[in-house]
């Protein structure tokens, strides 16, 4: 008898809270009249939305139209300028197995001035900079095989065969002075060399290149 009586005694109290659910229906419209007033401010991030996006897309066509132009005489750098050797293994890889003046560009590194090398060149040129070797622009780096022709066409026999030129393989640089006499003294603790050719047959005290 007990035990319906505590039923009795916790039903009432259900059921006399009935009358109060009566109550949050009247506030639930309240809440629905909130929600229209909320649409009106999600529109403001969408438009500025569509103006990213332009943006990103012309971004996306810059990098397909530079990934599209290897040729043009403008450097297209992917690679990062050489910070350390050990970075760059994969380009490094990448540039010794691909033919003469065929070295994709975006294996290629980029020294002070832009003038692209295959990034060990780069980073000897680069560490004999960072040791007291004047900055000075480079008078040639890597030439793609075109332009070992145009060059072939325009020096004669100053200019190696096209398709056999250590500049094809990114790893010579013409030097001009004063760097050039720095390397003399220096060159050969940064892996830097006037190979003996440029010593002898032909005197070219500007071409220096990677000694290995
Ligand atoms: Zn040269």
């Amino acid at each position: 008898m007990t035990a319906v009586a505590l039923v009795l005694a916790l039903t009432a109290p259900v059921l006399g809270s009935g009358p109060d659910l009566t109550t949050p229906p009247l506030e639930a419209p309240v809440i629905v009249e909130l929600r229209p007033v909320a649409p009106p401010r999600t529109p403001p991030p969408t438009p500025v939305t569509p103006v990213q996006v332009p943006t990103e897309a012309a971004f996306s066509v810059e990098i397909a139209a530079s990934a599209v132009q290897p040729k043009p005489p403008s450097p297209v750098v992917v690679q990062q300028p050489v910070a350390r050797v050990a970075d760059h293994a994969d380009a490094i890889a990448r540039a010794r197995s691909a033919p003469n003046g065929q070295l994709p560009r975006d294996a290629l590194c980029p020294i002070w001035d832009g003038t692209l090398f295959r990034c060990d060149m780069a980073a000897a040129l680069e560490s004999a900079a960072a040791a007291g070797m004047p900055r000075v622009n480079m008078t040639d780096g890597y030439r793609s095989y075109d332009q070992q022709v145009s060059v072939k066409a325009s020096r004669g026999s100053w200019a190696a065969q096209p398709g056999t030129s250590n500049h094809g393989y990114g790893t010579a640089a013409d030097i001009p002075e004063p760097a050039r006499s720095w390397l003399f003294r220096h060159g050969a603790d940064h892996g830097l060399i006037n190979p003996a050719w440029a010593k002898t047959e032909k005197h070219e005290p500007w071409h220096w290149e990677l000694a290995n």
